[in-house]
């Protein structure tokens, strides 16, 4: 038999036995042997890292996964864990709207502020909580000013994207620009968070391929 196959088996024998950690390795090792060829066996394999990165705690890359394995096998599995733990940021669900709408704003500030930077990497620790408290402040300030309230998640995340916080000289922007406009080219026109996705999902933009990266995946690096 393959290697590929005896790793995915081995994963999933892993889940069951409930070692993620070991799963995530085989499922890994089944991933990158694949043939891309095989469509529905890499969807497999993506459903079940999703499942293992979600046990391991890492929603966010477990909705990443998920929300891969949804765009290559329409109506699988992985489309259905996805609209299952997936806010309208395309983010993963949080226990409160108001939790949701933090980590969505949270996220835009930090990707932001990564970007700026030529490692996309914080440098040490105090660098990250100093952003973080500096991205908390602003969070509550927003907060209490009741701009949010009766917004419809575009409409606030265009809100979110409209904030640019004031980062600390010593962090200085490495790029002057970072806005990235999502253009629908074949209907020649701006897509706007609210649209359905140009990729024929029939999700809404900003919950399939403008899905709002979350912060371990910023932290790691995977965008
Ligand atoms: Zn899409």
């Amino acid at each position: 038999m393959t290697t590929w196959i005896i790793e995915l088996q081995r994963g999933i024998d892993y889940l069951r036995k409930h070692s993620p950690k070991k799963a995530l390795g085989c499922l890994k090792t089944a991933l990158s042997a694949c043939p891309s060829s095989n469509t529905a066996e890499i969807a497999k394999i993506f459903f079940y890292l999703g499942v293992t990165l979600k046990k391991l705690g890492l929603n966010d890359s477990a909705l990443k996964s998920w929300s891969i394995g949804r765009k290559i096998r329409k109506n699988g599995v992985s489309g259905k864990m996805y609209s299952r733990f997936c806010n309208g940021y395309g983010m993963s669900k949080q226990p409160s709207c108001d939790m949701d709408d933090f980590k969505a704003f949270y996220s835009v500030q930090l990707e932001r502020y990564l970007l700026s930077k030529h490692s996309r990497r914080f440098g040490t620790d105090a660098e990250q909580d100093m952003i973080h408290d500096l991205i908390l402040d602003y969070w509550k300030a927003l907060k209490k000013s009741g701009i949010t309230k009766g917004k419809d998640t575009a409409e606030k995340m265009a809100l979110f994207r409209s904030i640019n916080i004031i980062f600390p000289f010593f962090v200085v922007p490495e790029t002057m620009s970072d806005t990235v406009i999502p253009v629908h080219f074949g209907k020649k026109k701006r897509i706007s968070q609210g649209d359905r996705c140009f990729c024929g999902s029939g999700l809404p933009y900003c919950q399939c391929c403008g899905r709002t990266p979350g912060q371990q995946e910023l932290i790691n690096g995977l965008f």
